[in-house]
Order: C-alpha cells, then structure tokens, then sequence
C-alpha cells in the first residue's frame, strides 16, 4: 500500500508524522534511539530537546513568536506540545523538556494509522509509489551519510555550520560606515566599517580576550578543518587579521580620502537589503561576547544583531541547490527533506518545516499539488530562503523578519513595523489553511 515514510523522531520528524497521520494515510516513523543512540540525545522519546528548554519568545513583534503562532494555527503537535508542558520564563515559550516528549511520544503512538518502528535506516529501498520524508537531523547517522550522498551522486553535505553573524541596517551609524567595492570595481556593494590603529588594537586585543563557545565531546576539530574562526585567526598575531578578513587595501574612505588602517566588510544577505552579513567572520564566541566585541567595530556601536554567529557540528545538505521549493529533491519528487538537515536552524524551525512537509507528503500521496504558505508567512519566507540562497554563502538561517519581503509601506518604528509584518503573517498563513479545506 502507498506509505509516508519519515526517518528521524525528531522535532520535524515528529510534527511530520503527525500531520501525515492527520490524513488518514498509513505512515511510518522510523526512530534510531534507543537501538542506536545519538551522541547528544538521552532518552528514547520523541522530540527530545537536547539542549535549552525554551521555544523562544512567544510574542508577536518577534520573528519566532510569529512562527509559533503560524504552527498554532495550522495545528502543531509540537505547539500543543510546548503548551500543555509550559514552565514560567516571562515572554519566552519554555518547557519541562522530560513531560513535553513524553507527551509527544504518547500523542503519536495513540495514532492508529502511524507505525512505529525503532530501527536506524541504512539503506532504504524507495518505491516510486511512496513518499519518504528524511528528518534526521544535525547529527544523522554515518550509515545513513553514505546513503544520501549517493542518492545526491555529487557532495552537497556539510558537516558542521559556520555563521557569521547578521545585523539590521537600520541599526548601523551610516555616518562612519562608506559603501564601496574594493579597488571600485564594479557596484559598491559593500558596506566598509573604517577603524583606524588604535581602534584596530582594542578591537584586536577584545577579540583573543572573549570567551568560546566549548566545543562538545563529539565536536572534534576534524569537523572544522578548513574553516578557521575570527578569533582563532586573532590569535595568531596582532595584525593577521588586517591582511586577513580586515585588510584594507582598494577601499579608500570617502570621508578622509585615505586607506584606513583596517576595514570590515558587510555584505547583503537578503534582497531587502536589510539585513547585512559580517564578511569573514565566522565565530564560536559566545553570544554576548559577539555582542560586546563586534560593537567595538566603528558603525556597529548600536547594531541590532539579528543572528549571531554560529559554529557547531551540524548536518545539513545543499538546499538551494536540491531542493524544490516545498523541499522536495529536484530529481526526486516523491523525497521530501525537513528540519534542521535542510538549512533551517533550531527547535521551531526544523519543527515548522515538518509540518508542511507532513502535509504536502500527505496531498502528494492523494494526487493533490503541494502548497507552499507564500513568503508573507514565517514559515515560507524560511523554507523560500533555504531554497533560493546563493549556494556558496549558504549557512542554517533561524526565524527573522529580515528573510521576509518588505512591506509594502516604509515603517520607521520598529516595533510597529514587526507587528505589521506578524499581522501579514498571520493572514497569510489563515489564507494557506483555508486553501488546505478546500482543496
Ligand atoms: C548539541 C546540540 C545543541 C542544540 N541546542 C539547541 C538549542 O538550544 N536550541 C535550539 O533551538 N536548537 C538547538 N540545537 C539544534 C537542534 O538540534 C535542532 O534545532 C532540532 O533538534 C532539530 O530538529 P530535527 O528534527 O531536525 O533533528 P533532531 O531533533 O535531532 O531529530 C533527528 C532524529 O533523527 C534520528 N536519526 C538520526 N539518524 C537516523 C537514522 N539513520 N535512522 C533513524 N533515525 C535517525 C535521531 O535519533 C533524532 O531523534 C542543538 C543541536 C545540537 C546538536
């Protein structure tokens, strides 16, 4: 019989099982743990969260508030989850993370059309009538490595992620920063934060002082090979980094009509032009460590930093390059990829794009097109980043307004404006449900 099969009991194998199941179609989930367990997770229940025990905020003026709610109304598991198992932490989401899988696990073992079974998948045996969904993870299996980079036929796997970190624009001071390309070849694509030496040395010597992120057991270096953070290049010597990342050369300041001692880079990342990236400087310092030491950088004083920089072993395959826009591999349609493996970063993220990709597996099985809930909506402004991303600047994205297309009217007060996109949001996604019942 045409079967769902979803790998990983994770949290998008999880939601995608059970809006799967939610059509009546028979599905199976497929979960390693405990016959093989994973290096990070520590139970044998579903969705387990095997680090910090908060969703994030649930307020509608932030970029992850707005998911919840779109999930909330388009019936999450992992929603109704977090809710029933909720713990005190002020606006934030947060859980009993033992009672919140619990409760995962027995809502989907009481679903009588979804079978369970507790076994790593290796080599699985695809038939054209089926649909698979692979929600394995950022820690899949090896076995299951080797499978899907011959199911890819060329390398589109990484292997750990390595983020710079993102600011808002409007949050710089353009009074100190110049755009300009280097030797002005081409458009001045590039925002130039100028420092001169003294600026240069405190921000130097603030950089090899800031703590790290530790690396866990089973982070070793191998993972990182070929991707040397900021700090580390820091540390090599007090001016690696103004021949490195920070040279200055070609990018003369307007304002002086000289070369300034070092210069960093922001680049465009969204077609907004909203959102802009620290070139070269990817980082496992911790959080308010990047926010402390990069607001040293002349410009950045008050940046808003929408994503911080991240570097930790992560699985996760090329994307815009595989994957159709309801993440389904180009050549492959009837294989579908969900969470944190496709590019999306955290517990909500990976969770959302479950949920649509239980859905559409579910129509697809049916004979329905799949929908896609448009990029006015949280969830498809992500799943549209993930798949129209530039292939060689590619890093895991979390929920932000930044990904979303503007709004049609310029909106100065930032609070005013998240609420305006939330509220765009919201009605886009009723729309999307309303088409779900109709169609
Ligand atoms: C150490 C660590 C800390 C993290 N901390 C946070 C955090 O604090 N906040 C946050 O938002 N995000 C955090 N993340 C990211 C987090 O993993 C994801 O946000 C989220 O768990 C991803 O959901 P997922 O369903 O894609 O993967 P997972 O939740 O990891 O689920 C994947 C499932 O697939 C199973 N599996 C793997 N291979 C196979 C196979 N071959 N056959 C069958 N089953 C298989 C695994 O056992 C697992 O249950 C962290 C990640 C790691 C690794």
């Amino acid at each position: 019989m045409m079967t769902i099969h979803i790998v990983g009991g994770g949290l998008a194998g999880s939601e995608a099982a059970y809006q799967a199941a939610k059509s009546g179609l028979p599905v199976v989930l497929y979960e390693m743990r405990p016959v093989k367990p994973s290096p990070a997770h520590k139970s044998d229940k579903f969705a387990e969260l095997v680090c910090s025990n908060s969703l994030k905020s649930n307020n509608l003026d932030n970029a992850a508030g707005l998911l919840k709610e779109e999930m909330r109304i388009l019936d999450s598991l992992i929603i109704e989850a977090a809710e029933a198992t909720r713990v005190p932490a002020g606006q934030a989401l947060a859980v009993d993370r033992e009672a919140f899988s619990e409760y995962v696990t027995r809502r989907l073992y009481s679903l009588d059309n979804l079978k369970i079974v507790r076994e790593e998948v290796i080599n699985p045996k695809i038939e054209a009538d089926d649909i698979w969904i692979f929600a394995s993870g950022p820690l899949t299996s090896e076995s299951l490595l080797g499978y899907l980079q011959s199911l890819f036929g060329q390398p589109y796997l990484h292997f750990f992620d390595a983020a710079a970190p993102l600011v808002s624009r409007e949050s710089l001071d353009m009074s100190k920063i110049y755009a300009a390309s280097r030797y002005d070849k081409g458009d001045p694509d590039y925002l130039n934060c100028p420092m001169n030496k003294e600026e240069y040395l405190q921000f130097w010597q603030a950089l090899v002082e800031a703590k790290q992120v530790e690396l866990k057991e089973f982070e070793e270096e191998k993972y990182f090979q070929g991707c040397v953070p900021i700090e580390e290049l820091a540390a090599r010597g007090q001016d690696t980094l103004a021949y490195g990342p920070l040279k200055p050369k070609g990018l003369i300041d307007p304002k002086t009509g000289e070369t300034p001692y070092a210069v960093v880079q922001l680049r465009q990342d969204n077609i907004a032009a909203d959102l802009y990236g620290l070139v070269g400087f990817q980082t496992s310092l911790l959080f308010p460590e990047q926010k402390r030491v990069f607001s040293l950088i002349p410009g950045l004083e008050k940046a808003e930093f929408l994503r911080y920089g991240v570097m930790h072993r992560n699985t996760f395959i090329q994307s815009p390059i595989l994957l159709d826009e309801h993440f389904r591999l180009k050549t492959k349609k009837n294989i579908f990829f969900a969470g944190q493996m496709t590019g999306v970063e955290g517990y909500i993220e990976s969770a959302a794009t479950g949920l649509i990709c239980g859905i559409n597996a579910a129509r697809q099985l049916k004979g329905q097109e799949p929908l896609s809930p448009g990029q006015h909506s949280m969830l498809g402004a992500l799943m549209h980043y993930a798949t129209n991303c530039d292939p060689k600047r590619f890093q895991p994205m979390n929920a932000v307004f930044g990904i979303m297309p503007p709004l049609a009217e310029r909106v100065r007060n930032k609070r005013q404006r998240y609420s305006m996109y939330s509220k765009r949001g919201i009605e886009a996604i009723e729309e999307y449900r309303a088409l779900l019942e109709v169609k």
